[in-house]
C-alpha cells in the first residue's frame, strides 16, 4: 500500500513496482471516479470531501479484502483511521516521502488535485503536509522520492521489502505498538449532538445504505418515497414490535405518500416456519404488492429473515427494506441478505440470499428492549472484535458497559458492527470463504439452540452464540491454537456483561457431549460428514479450519460437561 502525497510517484511507481512482483496494480483515486462515473475533481465539486472519502474508505475496504495487490493510495486515504487499521491488518504500508519542493514542483503541472485549487497552492501544500506527515510517518516503511527516477524508486522499494519484510508482523500477529493510532476513534464524542452513521454495503447494483441513529423510525417514509416513491408497502411486524412502532411507521410512510398494510405475526422464531410464510406471502398479494413495491420487516432478526424470504419469493422478488428494533437485527441479521426460515429438521434450511434497497437501524427502538434481549445482541457485536479486530474488542472491554447505557456509545458500536459485516458479504456475497468467519460461536451455539427446542425461554440466539464464543475460544485453546490469556480475557468479558459461557449456564440442559456433536453434524456448514469450526489464534484472529476430526470435538465437548 503506496501512501503520501500527491505527486509523490505513488501511481507511477506502484505501477512499475506491481509489474516486478508479478501482482495486479490498482491505483484508489482511479477506482473511485470509475465506481462514481465522474472525476475525483467532480466528484469533490458536486458533493464535497466528505461524500469523497467515504467512498474512497469503502473501495479501499473492498479492495484491501481481496487478493494481492499494489495499492495507491490518494492523499488523505491513510489519514482514516478504519482504512489505516485496514491496511496495518492487511498489508505494508510504504510512504513515499518528498520535500515540499519537488511534490509543488510536480503537482502545479497537474490540474487534477482539487486540494491545491486555491490562491496560494505552496502554502496549502505546505499545511496539508504538515497535517499529514506525522500520520505517514506512521507506515511500516519509508522511502524518499525526490529527483530519483521511477525505476530506481522501484529498485529501492523491492530492496526495502527484501530487508524489512522478514520482520514485519502481519494481521492479528500484529504487535499492538505497532498500530497506528490510539483507539480514540473508537470512543465518540460526546459534545456534539447524535450523529447518523452511514455504512455502505457495496454489492454493485445491489449496493445499499445502512443508516444508523436516533429518530429514524419517524423519517422512514420520506427515506423511503425517495427509493420507491409511491410505491406500496406491507409491513411486516410481530405482536410485540406493533404496538410499539407500527403506528408511528405507518404515519411516516402516508405523510410521504406511500400507502401501507401491516401483517402482524405472534413474536419468537415459531414465526420461521412454512405456514406463517405461506400466510404472510398471501397476504401480501391480496395487499396487491407488485415488484415495484416494498416489504418492510419492522422488528428483529425472526421477522427480518420471514418478511426478507417474503419478499424474496413474492413476484420473484420485490425491494425490501429493513427497519430492524432488536440490538442483534442491527448489528447483524438486518445486513447481508440472509433471509430464510426454520424446517422442523433443522434452523435456516429454507431460504434465499435477499438484499434489502435500505435498513434503517433506529436506535431509539432499543429502549423498549427487554435487558436480556440486548445483552443477546451484544453478544454478536463481540464477535466482531474477536473475529478480526482486537481494537475494537479493547474498546468494549474497556467501555462495554457504556454501549448498554450510552446512545453515542451505541451508535459507534453498531456502525463498527455494521461496517466489518458489510466489508465481509461485500468480499464474498455467498458465502463461499470468508463470510463463514461470521459463523464463530455459531456451530457451537446453534447446536446448543437445537437441543433446547429453540425455547427463548431457556436460551435466545445471541446467548447461545456467547456461550459458542467462549467455546470456540476454549477449543482452540485446547487444540494448541489459542493462548490462554486470551480465552480468559473472552470469557471474562463475556460474565461481566452478564451473558452464559458455559453449557451448564442453560436451565435444565440434559444432552450429553454426543447429543451436541450429533446436533453440530445437522448445521448446514457440515460439508460432507467433516465438520468445519471458526477457530481462533487469538482475540481479532480467527480462521476457519476444515476437517476438524470429531473425535476431538467430542472429547472438548465431554470436558465442558
Ligand atoms: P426476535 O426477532 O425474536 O426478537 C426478540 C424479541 O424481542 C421478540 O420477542 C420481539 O418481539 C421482541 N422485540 C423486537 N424488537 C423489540 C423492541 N424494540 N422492543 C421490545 N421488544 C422487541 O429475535 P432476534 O434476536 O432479533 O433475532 C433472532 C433471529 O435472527 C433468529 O431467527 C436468527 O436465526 C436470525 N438471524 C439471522 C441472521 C441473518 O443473517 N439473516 C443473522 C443472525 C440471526
Ligand atoms: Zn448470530
Amino acid at each position: 500500500m503506496l501512501v503520501g502525497m500527491m505527486g509523490s510517484g505513488k501511481s507511477s511507481v506502484g505501477q512499475k513496482l506491481a509489474q516486478r512482483l508479478g501482482l495486479k496494480f490498482v491505483d484508489a483515486d482511479a477506482e473511485i471516479a470509475a465506481a462514481a462515473g465522474m472525476s475525483i475533481p467532480e466528484i469533490f465539486s458536486k458533493f464535497g470531501e466528505g461524500y469523497f472519502r467515504d467512498g474512497e474508505r469503502r473501495v479501499l475496504c473492498r479492495l484491501l479484502n481481496g487478493g494481492p495487490l499494489v495499492l495507491a493510495t490518494g492523499g488523505g486515504a491513510f489519514l482514516d483511521p478504519r482504512t489505516r487499521r485496514r491496511i496495518a491488518e492487511r498489508g505494508v504500508s510504504i510512504w513515499f516521502d518528498a520535500d515540499h519542493e519537488t511534490l509543488l514542483r510536480r503537482v502545479r503541472r497537474k490540474a487534477d488535485r482539487p486540494l491545491l485549487q486555491t490562491e496560494d497552492p505552496a502554502g496549502t501544500l505546505r499545511r496539508l503536509m504538515d497535517e499529514r506527515n506525522p500520520v505517514y510517518a506512521t507506515a511500516d516503511l519509508k522511502l524518499f522520492s525526490q529527483d530519483v527516477p521511477h525505476d530506481a524508486m522501484v529498485e529501492q522499494t523491492l530492496a526495502l521489502l527484501a530487508e524489512r519484510l522478514p520482520t514485519l508482523a502481519f494481521g492479528a500477529r500484529r504487535p499492538l505498538e505497532d498500530l497506528p493510532t490510539s483507539m480514540n476513534h473508537y470512543a465518540p464524542r460526546r459534545e456534539e449532538p447524535l450523529h447518523l452513521e452511514t455504512v455502505r454495503v457495496d454489492l454493485g447494483p445491489r449496493s445499499y445504505d445502512i443508516l444508523i441513529g436516533s429518530g429514524l423510525l419517524k423519517e422512514a417514509g420520506e427515506r423511503m418515497a425517495a427509493l420507491a416513491p409511491g410505491a406500496a408497502c406491507a409491513i411486516v411486524t410481530d405482536s410485540n414490535v406493533a404496538p410499539l412502532y407500527l403506528q408511528p411507521l405507518q404515519a411516516s410512510l402516508e405523510a410521504s405518500g406511500l400507502r401501507s398494510t401491516a401483517i402482524v405475526v405472534e413474536p419468537g422464531e415459531g414465526s420461521k416456519s412454512l405456514p406463517v410464510f405461506g400466510r404472510v406471502l398471501e397476504a401480501a398479494l391480496a395487499a396487491k404488492i407488485e415488484r415495484r413495491d416494498v416489504v418492510i420487516a419492522l422488528g428483529g432478526g425472526v421477522v427480518g429473515d420471514l418478511a426478507g424470504f417474503v419478499s424474496a419469493s413474492l413476484r420473484r422478488g420485490c425491494r425490501f427494506v429493513q427497519i430492524p428494533t432488536t440490538l442483534l437485527a442491527q448489528v447483524d441479521s438486518s445486513v447481508g441478505g440472509k433471509t430464510g426460515i426454520n424446517s422442523p429438521q433443522g434452523k435456516n434450511l429454507i431460504g434465499a440470499f435477499h438484499q434489502p434497497s435500505l435498513v434503517l437501524a433506529d436506535i431509539d427502538t432499543l429502549e423498549s428492549l427487554p435487558e436480556r434481549e440486548f445483552r443477546a445482541g451484544y453478544a454478536e457485536i463481540l464477535k466482531y472484535g474477536l473475529i478480526r479486530d482486537r481494537r475494537f474488542f479493547d474498546w468494549l472491554e474497556a467501555d462495554g458497559e457504556a454501549v448498554f447505557s450510552g446512545k453515542p456509545e451505541q451508535i459507534c458500536a453498531i456502525a463498527v458492527s455494521c461496517e466489518m459485516k458489510a466489508c465481509i458479504v461485500g468480499s464474498d456475497e455467498t458465502e463461499q470463504g470468508e463470510r463463514a468467519l461470521l459463523n464463530l460461536g455459531h456451530t457451537f451455539g446453534h447446536a446448543l439452540e437445537r437441543l433446547v427446542d429453540y425455547d427463548a425461554r431457556r436460551l435466545v440466539h445471541g446467548e447461545a452464540v456467547a456461550i459458542g464464543l467462549a467455546q470456540a475460544y476454549r477449543f482452540s485453546h485446547r487444540l494448541g491454537l489459542c493462548n490462554g490469556q486470551d480465552t480468559t480475557r473472552v470469557e471474562r468479558h463475556l460474565e461481566r456483561v452478564g451473558l452464559p459461557t458455559r453449557i451448564s449456564d442453560i436451565p435444565d440442559f440434559g444432552a450429553d457431549a454426543e447429543a451436541v456433536l450429533e446436533a453440530m453434524r445437522q448445521d448446514k456448514k457440515v460439508e460432507r460428514g467433516a465438520l468445519t469450526f471458526v477457530l481462533a489464534r487469538e482475540i481479532g484472529g480467527a480462521f476457519v479450519a476444515k476437517n476438524v476430526d470429531a473425535k476431538e470435538v467430542l472429547a472438548f465437548l465431554k470436558s465442558e460437561m
